[in-house]
């Protein structure tokens, strides 16, 4: 069968035919025979450079093989024992090693996960029930969070969802992103009333915006003058950036650290962590509740170790970094010369290309929003039509891997100039 007889039969058996609403666009998505690299292939024959890398956490590309040796080892051990081991205390290690601000951690099996049990922490610890969060920031798909969340909620124009009671969301409250005054009086407004702020230090999920100059530092500094924890959401940044992060790209310290997507190496996995004092209270040490049957399973954890000492030895976030400031600096001159009415935005591995209104710069979710979504839609086929496959939606971010060669970087930027204008 063909992408689009698969997508018809799909849509008989799946909402949508797909298993997660970001991966649905027009007319129907390919679907994936193999992945290897930098290049994913369909069913139908053909190969792409790929540069949506399931939403982040392949950062070494599809099918590493020393990942896979590693996994295969593993499962010959056995894949899930519902009891504590030993390659749990050598990823936490790695993690704590080059997070100084975490101290002890709690593995779970997605980001969703983490950022809910991390959220609950923070009220427990700090006996408080409000928590803002940034307007566009996205911290997976959990009623508490699912106010205005980005990724594929604000592309399918249902910011809030159906069926979270308005109840749940009472004490979730919202200030924009890069804005630092706004936060400030929010939170002297709910003075004592507020556990944390959690935040993505580069928000991932309505393209990729960084935080302006100051910015993160200025969170901190209210935070902690009021007392309120500060959470941030490095599920994408995290052994992104940097080994240790946003938190040391940017030397801003929080109090919780949210992890995921690549700790796990490409299999699922999400991890909240912070310092004993507030970490200890996480049960069965404390009072507050957290379990998983899947948690900490020795596939996860050992593809995680076996990823994160692959970029320590390669030191691939800096590598990557370069290749990304390139592209950028690419992707802005061409722009320039061509007259094509966008913004080239990124940090790092995270890219993209916002078809802002006169190429004015996105600073934030309301900035995303004014953006031409179905004028990037049209330039996503014509990439894919070029063999170039980027996120199907004007609000995700483009990622670099290290499996992409300079040629295929090369003839990336040469299907943008063909396809942009
Ligand atoms: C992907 C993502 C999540 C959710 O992680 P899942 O593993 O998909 O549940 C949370 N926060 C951020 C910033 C993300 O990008």
């Amino acid at each position: 069968m063909n992408s689009k007889e698969l997508h018809e039969l799909a849509s008989t058996y799946i909402p949508g035919g797909v298993s997660s609403p970001v991966r649905a666009y027009k007319p129907y998505p390919f679907f994936t025979s193999r992945a290897k690299g930098s290049r994913i292939y369909d069913v139908d024959g053909k190969a792409y450079i790929d540069y949506c890398l399931a939403y982040g956490p392949l950062v070494l590309g599809h099918a590493n093989e020393e990942v896979k040796t590693a996994v295969i080892e593993q499962l010959g051990h056995g894949w899930l024992y519902g009891t504590p081991h030993e390659k749990e205390i050598v990823l936490a290690k790695k993690i704590i090693t080059h997070y100084p601000s975490i101290e002890m951690v709690r593995f779970v099996n997605t980001g969703s996960e983490a950022t809910m049990a991390g959220i609950r922490l923070a009220r427990g610890f700090t006996e408080r029930n409000k928590i803002i969060k940034i307007e566009g920031g996205f911290h997976g798909a959990h009623d508490g969070v699912l106010v205005k969340a980005g990724s594929g909620a604000t592309t399918l124009g249902i910011p809030d969802s159906q069926g979270v009671p308005k109840d749940l969301v009472r004490n979730t409250l919202q200030v924009p992103f890069n804005d630092s005054g706004l936060l400030n009086d929010v939170l002297e407004k709910n003075h004592g009333e507020v556990a944390a702020v959690i935040i993505e230090p580069v928000m991932g999920n309505v393209g990729p915006i960084p935080p302006e100059d100051d910015y993160l530092n200025e969170v901190r500094r209210i935070t902690t003058e009021q007392d309120v924890l500060l959470i941030f959401d490095e599920v994408i940044t995290g052994f992104r950036l940097a080994l240790g992060g946003a938190q040391d790209f940017y030397g801003v310290t929080p109090d919780l650290t949210i992890l995921g997507k690549i700790v796990g190496g490409g299999f699922p996995i999400g991890m909240f962590g912070g310092k004993k004092a507030i970490m200890e209270l996480v049960a069965p040490s404390g009072g507050v509740y957290q379990a998983g049957t899947f948690s900490g399973n020795p596939v996860s954890v050992t593809a995680g170790s076996k990823m994160i000492e692959i970029l320590e030895r390669e030191g691939v976030p800096e590598k990557l970094n370069e290749v990304g400031d390139r592209m950028r600096a690419v992707l802005r001159d061409m722009i320039h010369d061509s007259g094509f009415e966008g913004y080239v935005a990124g940090v790092g591995s995270m890219f993209k290309v916002f078809f802002s209104p006169g190429g004015a710069k996105v600073k934030n979710y309301a900035d995303a929003l004014s953006c031409d979504k179905v004028g990037y839609l049209g330039f996503f086929q014509r990439m894919l039509s070029a063999g170039v496959f980027l996120p199907p939606s004007q609000f995700e971010t483009n990622f670099v891997s290290f499996a992409h060669s300079e040629s295929d970087i090369e003839r990336t930027l040469g299907a943008y100039k063909a396809n942009l204008v």
